[in-house]
């Protein structure tokens, strides 16, 4: 579509009024826009209006909607698990030039299928802050995001301001592995994993998937079959057994060969997570 107005409010209130007008819809890193065209011919970069900050508050780390890949490490975020996991996620993203440019609320709004922010979102138990005009901000947990396209769910005036994540108390450990053909590609498997163990048992875990399915997905089966008990070698074997997402088709492998390749880069995640938790001892 043609770009007839190209829009930089100065302030979050400018951004949220502009996009309440017809044929209007944010841009940020414009790294969708600049492959597959704008979606409206009224362009409103948010990029200005303040949302690029990362605050590390009491028992959440909020980070802005405009906050660049390139800038989720663990020098920004402040040291803790779910910074590890985000930062993470975050360096394995496309390529440096483009890390520059994708920014938390592209990645979360677009929501791609091998988006990755997501899928730490998902594991880490977050919330996505959502405004618009003349309503009070909502937060919206990162299940209820992945469930439904946030184009379908959400009001298309709707701008995503933050991603809110709860710090959890206790021995947490945290991993998120990729595989992908080559370097640049996109992920033909990711996997986020956080878990909690008090006295050795473990007490909390979330496995999410991405890149399997059209949309992230927590493994259910998997995190069920962890709780209540060490998290050993063989018990997160067994685990991975739980394992019953069914795999999309991909023109890059069978699904047959990928759900292999999901079962072990699972595996390998959790044991990661755990021996994080655990100091080693898991
Ligand atoms: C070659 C390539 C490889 C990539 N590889 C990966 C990868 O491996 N992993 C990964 O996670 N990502 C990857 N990406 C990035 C991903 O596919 C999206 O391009 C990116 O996340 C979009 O972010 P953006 O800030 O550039 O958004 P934009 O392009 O500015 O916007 C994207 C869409 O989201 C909307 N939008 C933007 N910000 C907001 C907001 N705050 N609130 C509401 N709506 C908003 C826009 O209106 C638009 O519809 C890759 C991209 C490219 C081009």
């Amino acid at each position: 579509m043609r770009v007839t107005e190209y829009l930089y409010p100065e302030s979050l209130e400018a951004a949220l009024r502009l996009l309440a007008a017809p044929d209007t819809s944010p841009i940020a890193g414009g790294t969708v826009v600049s492959l597959e065209g704008a979606r409206a011919p009224r362009l409103v970069d948010i990029t200005r209006i303040g949302l690029d900050q990362v605050t590390l508050g009491q028992g959440e780390l909020l980070i802005g909607a405009a906050v660049r890949a390139a800038d989720l490490t663990l020098e920004t975020l402040g040291a803790s698990p779910e910074a590890m996991l985000i930062a993470e996620a975050a360096a394995g993203m496309a390529t440096t030039p483009l890390r520059n440019a994708i920014t938390v609320g592209g990645n979360l709004a677009y929501l791609c299928g091998w988006a990755d922010l997501p899928v730490a979102a998902l594991a880490l138990d977050a919330s996505i802050e959502v405004q618009q005009e003349g309503a009070a901000p909502q937060l919206r947990p990162a299940t209820a995001w992945v469930a439904q396209h946030p184009r379908a769910a959400l009001p298309k005036e709707a701008l995503v301001t933050a991603l809110r994540l709860p710090l959890k108390p206790g021995a947490r450990g945290v991993a998120y592995h990729r595989f992908r053909a080559s370097a640049t590609e996109n992920a033909l498997v990711s996997v986020a994993v956080a878990v909690t163990v008090a006295e050795g048992i473990c007490v909390e875990a979330r496995v999410a998937l991405g890149a399997v399915t059209p949309r992230p997905v927590r493994a259910e089966a998997v995190e069920a079959a962890l709780i209540g008990g060490p998290l050993t070698s063989a018990r997160i074997a067994q685990a991975v057994e739980a394992l019953d997402v069914r795999v999309s088709p991909n023109f890059r492998m069978s699904p047959k060969a990928r759900t292999r390749i999901l079962a072990a880069t699972t595996r390998r995640a959790i044991l990661e997570a755990s021996q994080r938790a655990t100091g080693g001892q898991a």
